[in-house]
């Protein structure tokens, strides 16, 4: 999962605090404490985490808060708030439209050498394209060496259309025609790969405002390693002095401690981030939304991120609804079987279990992942054995008497103390479930 240690510090903090007997001023404290010892470690800016952490504290102060408001709950809000306002440009980013005649979207890509630009046009060219639009790509960048050859070989691994110069120099020329080409071609993306430098300097900004001028693109997004943390500010601000940037995509979070502090970094300079690189590979990208990403990393799970991902993976024709499980219900082995069918279905097991709330801690240890799998696997055979009514129940351990029990486990093949651990298994989930706000969360990330 991106930013796992981020995530992971500040939901122990709250579940630390959900734990405690009373929720007091000493239990909160240690709480923030911890949250913003885990945000300093992303490299979020100190200002930034302590200004976050005096808000909790007053729009959670006993005094303040209306009666009959449950303090945990208060706490937990006003920590999604600070997060959401840290990571909110207060803009939206423009979107390109798909099929509009000979007057394609063109984008183009700006940023330092070795931020990923050349590797994240590929990956936005594929994801649009996935989108149902027709993407063609440009390689503008005739600084670096190398540059034509690896746009041409992403290009061509993700099967996208592509224009290029071994001979010709100027970077703005070939931008231009390129543009050209592929507006003949009817494409309605075309996506530019400008050169990078080592620095920022004097050749690149001015490199890359004549090629704006002379493309015209309705986006220029700039791309940043995330390995920066909030240095991304200055870089950001340097960037938007020169090109009209609209966008910035935030690469290598996979790898990186510090991508809170990029992302929160560049949120500061007022530019929208709308995706960020989760790996070398081209679908390594996943689109960046401010409170589908904070619900993930307070372990809130990411419902729209997962039917997102179900959009992209499963065919229109499919039965979608039968597998995207409704948590906002009543949360029953039927429910359960769902979440594990998606989980089968979507994969990567560890991207698609940490948009699922209540889910990963379960059925994905780290480092045990093939474990997991096995255990759903076997879960899935069980639940084959069960009556309709069984599976339907709010709480089917209920209605299994030993004998039932007995009959299931004769039935699908498997143990007894299979069938014990599944319905187990299931009381855990629905409980880790039933204190999460998830009709306030699906509301949220629906609107
Ligand atoms: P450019 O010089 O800005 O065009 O950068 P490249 O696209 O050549 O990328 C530099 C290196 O970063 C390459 O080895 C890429 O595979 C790697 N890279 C790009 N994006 C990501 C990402 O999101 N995650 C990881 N782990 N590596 C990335």
């Amino acid at each position: 999962m991106v930013l796992a240690q981020l995530g992971e510090g500040i939901t122990a903090a709250l579940s630390r605090m959900c734990r405690a007997t009373v929720a007091d001023d000493a239990a909160l404290t240690t709480c923030l404490n911890d949250v913003s010892h885990a945000l300093l470690r992303a490299d979020v800016r100190f200002e930034a985490v302590r200004a976050a952490i005096h808000n909790v504290k007053s729009t959670t102060n006993p005094s303040t808060l209306p009666p009959g408001v449950d303090r945990r709950r208060a706490v937990h809000k006003a920590i999604f708030a600070e997060l959401c306002h840290m990571l909110d440009p207060g803009k939206p980013p423009f979107t390109p439209t798909k099929g509009k005649g000979n007057k394609p979207n063109v984008v183009v890509f700006v940023g330092l050498q070795g931020s990923g630009k050349t590797t994240t046009c590929a990956k936005y060219a594929a994801y649009h394209r996935r989108k149902g639009f027709a993407p063609a790509l440009v390689c503008a960048d005739t600084f670096r060496a190398g540059a034509f050859d690896q746009l041409k070989q992403n290009a061509s691994k993700a099967k996208i259309p592509f224009y290029g110069s071994y001979t010709e120099s100027d970077p703005v020329k070939i931008a231009m025609d390129g543009v050209d080409t592929f507006r003949k071609e009817k494409c309605d993306l075309i996506i530019v790969d400008t050169s990078g430098r080592h620095r920022q300097e004097d050749a690149l900004f001015e490199e890359m405002r004549q090629l704006s001028e002379a493309t015209k693109p309705d986006l220029v997004i700039f791309v940043v390693d995330a390995s920066i943390g909030q240095a991304a500010f200055d870089q950001a601000l340097a960037f938007k002095k020169s090109a009209p940037v609209g966008a910035v995509i935030v690469t290598k979070m996979d790898g990186h401690a510090k991508g809170g502090g990029a992302l929160s970094a560049v949120a500061a300079t007022r530019s929208p981030v709308i995706f960020i690189g989760t790996g070398e590979h081209i679908p390594d990208l996943e689109p960046f939304d401010v409170k589908p990403f904070v619900s993930r990393l307070m372990g809130m799970g990411d419902l729209r991120g997962l039917v997102d991902k179900f959009n992209d993976v499963v065919p229109d024709d499919d039965d979608n609804d039968e597998l995207v499980p409704d948590l906002t219900g009543d949360f029953t082995l039927k429910t359960m079987r769902q979440m594990l069918k998606s989980v089968q279905r979507v994969g990567p097991l560890g991207q698609v279990l940490s948009m699922i709330p209540g889910l990963s801690a379960q059925f994905m240890e780290k480092g045990k992942e093939k474990e997991g799998q096995a255990k759903m696997k076997r879960y899935m055979t069980i639940m084959a054995s069960m009556t309709r009514k069984e599976l339907e129940f709010t709480n089917p351990s209920t209605l299994m008497t030993e004998s039932r029990i007995v009959r299931v486990a004769r039935g699908s093949g498997r143990p007894v103390r299979d069938v014990a651990e599944m319905l187990e298994e299931h009381k855990r989930i629905a409980k880790a479930l039933s204190k999460l706000p998830l009709k306030k969360l699906a509301n949220n990330n629906n609107s």
